[in-house]
């Protein structure tokens, strides 16, 4: 008997705009399929965002007993800097520019992607397959949408037909988009007059001579577009039909929806069954952007090395932060936001250290099995990780109760109140108990280190202050050597750990 058995899952499914029933096609068996980063900077936060709100998901599917395969791609090519096939290549440019080899930049940010998400706790996902590594599957997959008649070739390209595609089937069923209404608003691009209409796009671009990125197909030697990179790589690992496909809420248009177009011109069916989209993350409820500055990378929170917030953060406070809201809302990351989930994680993990130091009674005064449930039902609401988050305060409030002699727990409840919560806490939740090392700014045992750093700091100042340059530079280099960080600033020196 799997937990699952048990539970009634609901998923807020974008294509009917509303909660559904959770029932995958094969009975204990989930097929999900997350769009991965385009691997030519630094992973952004936001992105982060997506992913952990995605291995959330991942943690409890295979928390409730789903033998889950979940597959997220490296788009290592073909993803242009313009949504509308123009503009150059994304990898390319960043080659260009740095005068290395495209693969180099792919593994470079392939490799940050990677220690930033084993940072913040992330289980790999089941398959990660390249783009470039997928390049086959892609040419059949554009040769079958031409033998039926939704794609074009011109001139070494191949566009997708988007009116034709219309005339049968709907597209803008995902994003609610009317083609009536993308006609009027498009805007007439240069360099797209090979396409019948500015709405198609490219399945396969032919290269220009300068291009790098490049594969022989029976069209041109050339590079297959983004959207095809994602259709074959969900169809290949989790079949024509599928359970889950997520990403950020920027890719519902267009992106998704040419999956779903290219899926039904290829395979005559509906690709996905229930899509669903993280939403966006905000730094001081103004949109990231590097244009602006209003933006701060994952290290750069983690270090405190910014000019944003008032000190570092722990990836379990930051992870903490991301499930207190619904994955669905907008994120805002402000610094109090995050000083008050370091307290309210510090307060956590507080309840669960003191679960193995609280005696059982006869009876028990608060009502245990119910309260587990209750912790169940938040996550089947669509994965309500906020209100989930509420009920392990509660437990909290709880065991300090009795802990202060003012409530009682039977030892079958204790049992299942240490089980739920070390489930929820760190199987679902991700989080890492701050006791066992995992962060650098919280708990009581790194405020002894704070307040150690802190005596430091003053006794630096003092060699300063005596003019003694030599034992207060040998302070900041010991201290650096060991990972800790001394910035000094107008209102003083802080201190930031690695
Ligand atoms: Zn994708």
């Amino acid at each position: 008997m799997q937990l699952y058995q048990n539970q009634e899952i609901k998923i807020y499914n974008t294509l009917s705009g509303q909660k559904e029933v959770f029932k995958p096609l094969t009975e204990g068996y989930v097929g999900m399929y997350v769009c991965g980063p385009t691997v030519y900077s630094n992973v952004h936060l936001g992105n982060v965002r997506t992913f952990m709100s995605f291995d959330m998901i991942f943690r409890y599917l295979k928390h409730l007993g789903f033998k889950v395969r979940y597959v997220r791609n490296i788009t290592d090519a073909g993803h242009l800097e313009d949504d509308a096939d123009v503009g150059e290549d994304k990898i390319t440019k960043k080659a260009r520019l740095e005068q290395i080899e495209p693969m180099e930049v792919v593994q470079r940010y392939t490799v940050d992607f990677h220690n930033v998400l084993k940072t913040f706790n992330f289980l790999p996902p089941s398959i990660e397959p390249t783009a470039t590594g997928h390049i086959i599957e892609q040419i059949e997959l554009i040769k079958t949408i031409i033998d039926n008649g939704f794609a074009y070739e011109v001139n070494g390209s191949v566009y997708f037909d988007v009116h034709k595609f219309n005339e049968t089937n709907n597209y803008g069923i995902l994003s609610k988009r009317k083609l009536e209404d993308l006609i009027h608003n498009t805007r007439a691009l240069d360099g797209q007059s090979d396409k019948k209409n500015p709405q198609d796009f490219a399945l396969w671009k032919r290269a220009e001579p300068q291009h790098i990125m490049r594969w022989p197909s029976p069209w041109s030697d050339g590079f297959p577009g983004w959207h095809l990179e994602c259709t074959a790589m969900s169809t290949k690992y989790l079949g024509d039909n599928f359970d889950i496909h997520g990403g950020g809420m920027d890719l519902k248009f267009p992106h998704h929806e040419c999956e779903i177009a290219q899926s039904e011109a290829a395979k005559g069916q509906s690709p996905v069954n229930y899509w669903m989209h993280a939403n966006m993350l905000q730094l001081n409820g103004q949109r990231m952007s590097k244009s602006t500055g209003n933006t701060v990378n994952p290290d750069e929170l983690l270090s405190g090395n910014n000019t944003f917030f008032s000190k570092a953060y722990a990836p379990s406070v930051i992870r903490f932060f991301n499930a207190q809201s619904s994955y669905r809302s907008i994120l805002d990351l402000t610094d109090d936001g995050l000083l008050a989930s370091e307290k309210g994680f510090v307060r956590l993990m507080d309840a669960v250290n003191l679960l193995d130091k609280i005696e059982a009674s006869n009876t028990s005064t608060f009502n245990v099995s119910e309260w587990k449930q209750k912790c169940y039902d938040a996550m089947n609401d669509d994965f309500n990780s906020p209100i989930l988050i509420a009920h392990l305060f509660d437990a909290g409030k709880f065991i300090n109760q009795i802990k202060d002699g003012n409530a009682t727990i039977s030892s079958d409840d204790l049992e299942i109140l240490k089980t739920t919560m070390n489930d929820f806490v760190f199987d679902v939740l991700g989080l890492v108990n701050s006791s066992s090392g995992d962060t650098t700014s919280t708990s009581t045992g790194t405020d002894k280190l704070s307040g150690a750093v802190e005596l430091l700091i003053q006794l630096r100042k003092e060699a300063r202050d005596n003019k003694d340059f030599a034992l207060s530079d040998k302070i900041r280099d010991e201290l650096a050597e060991i990972g800790i960080q001394l910035k000094d600033g107008k209102d003083g020196t802080t201190f930031s750990t690695n």
